[in-house]
């Protein structure tokens, strides 16, 4: 019993990755194998009742087809088995039916190798090819002459051959059908690979751009912040480190931008008496020095909101945004006075200086447009105060011209 058991599973296994194939196959080839016992059981039968070496041949061809299909089956080959268990189904019932009625033999015949593939799956190509091709084959065999009826044995020997022809179409179709399925599989997989080294690339080239982008941004910033510093280097005056005539003339543009300009506006040009003979008597670089403490004099003394640039030399502007001549007036005198009060002797004994100021007041409107009128004024006055005896401040309206001096 456990023999038997053993045999039936060793003769039920299908090898086919597929659950599906596998069960289709184990199907056919129970179906086979019961059907080629009980057609060898029957044939002495049959040959014993009829005349029959026909019935033993049919029977005996038949076992030999479907024996034939059992192996094809249990490797896997489903499609192939079924084409040919079909087309000798086909053929054996268009057979018997060939015996009552010659004509319609063929009919029944393709029919059935129709139904019959579609119900055991076989694809379409190499049914409809084995359908014709064994049509053509069986014609001659199963017609005869077509008026007498042609013996079962032609007709066996039909069927057999169209489960050799259906069998070996469906063995090609198969073979063409995996062939482009692998040419198929191979093309997509070189694409995928393609396609995954395309984006591996893409992802360099992005990661280099933004990479690039960043040194850019990086040198771009850098950039900015050197032109700001030159920008601001251009408007410093490297000895004193006050603004220069840049810085005087942004700060007017600023005073212009602004949303409330002030009614009036100031400016005053201060110069070093005698700067010449402190170079002369003290050096340069005592010289330099001055200019320095000056500096850092007017630069400390003005109000808030004032500015002081060294305009070149021993020259000095201070602007006044707001002042009316009298408040630019006292100021400036304020300033003149701390200059004159420096006491100078860690830079050289005995070494004193002064300045003389001359100021020019303008009313409302825009100053920059106004800055050669006001520094032409300031100019005159400052050369009013020197030839009143310098260290002293010269005021005066930059419409009238007309100077007052004020110390
Ligand atoms: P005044 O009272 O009429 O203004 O006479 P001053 O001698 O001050 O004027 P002057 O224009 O005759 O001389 C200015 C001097 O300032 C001449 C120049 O050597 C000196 N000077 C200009 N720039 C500098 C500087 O950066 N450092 C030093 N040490 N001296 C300078
Ligand atoms: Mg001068
Ligand atoms: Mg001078």
């Amino acid at each position: 019993m456990q023999t038997v058991r053993g045999l039936l599973a060793s003769l039920l296994r299908v090898q086919h990755p597929d659950p599906d194939v596998r069960r289709r196959g184990r199907v056919l080839v129970a179906l086979c194998s019961s059907v080629s016992v009980i057609a060898l059981v029957l044939a002495p039968i049959v040959a014993q009742l009829s005349d029959a070496s026909s019935g033993l041949w049919t029977l005996a061809l038949t076992s030999a087809a479907y024996l034939g299909v059992v192996p094809l089956a249990r490797r896997g080959h489903v499609g192939i088995a079924s084409a040919a268990v079909v087309c000798t189904f086909g053929t054996i019932i268009a057979g018997i039916v060939h015996v009552t009625n010659a004509q319609l033999s063929p009919v029944y015949c393709s029919v059935i190798v129709l139904v019959g593939g579609l119900v055991v799956r076989v694809r379409a190509v190499p049914l409809v090819l084995l359908a014709t091709v064994g049509l053509i084959l069986a014609l001659p065999h199963i017609s005869g002459d077509g008026t007498r009826p042609s013996s079962y044995d032609d007709v066996a020997v039909a069927g057999v051959l169209m489960s050799v022809v259906a069998a070996f179409a469906a063995f090609l179709t198969s073979r063409i059908v995996s062939t482009l399925l692998r040419e198929a599989e191979t093309a997509r997989l070189q694409a995928a690979d393609l396609a995954a080294r395309l984006s591996e690339v893409n992802g360099q080239l992005e990661a280099r751009v933004a990479a690039r982008t960043e040194e850019l941004e990086d040198a771009l910033r850098r950039s900015r912040v050197l032109a700001g510093q030159l920008e601001g280097m251009t408007r410093r005056d490297f000895l004193t480190g006050l603004g220069n005539r840049r810085e005087l003339d942004a700060a007017l543009r600023a005073i212009d931008s602004r949303r409330e300009p002030p009614h009036s506006i100031s400016l005053a040009v201060c110069d070093i008496d005698d700067f010449k003979t402190v170079n002369d008597r003290f050096g340069h670089p005592a010289g330099d020095e001055v200019l320095r403490r000056v500096a850092t004099t007017l630069d400390r003394g003005r109000r808030a909101g004032d500015l002081v640039v060294r305009l070149g030399g021993e020259e000095f502007v201070l602007l006044l945004p707001g002042a009316e001549q009298g408040q630019a007036a006292e100021a400036c005198e304020r300033l003149r006075a701390a200059v004159a009060a420096l006491d100078l002797d860690d830079v050289s004994p005995g070494l004193r200086v002064t300045m003389s100021v001359g100021v020019a007041t303008g009313g409302p409107g825009p100053a920059h447009p106004r800055l050669g009128a006001l520094l032409g004024t300031a100019d005159a006055h400052l050369y009013e105060a020197k030839r009143a005896g310098k260290d002293r401040v010269v005021t005066g309206k930059l419409d009238t011209g007309r100077p007052a001096i004020v110390a």
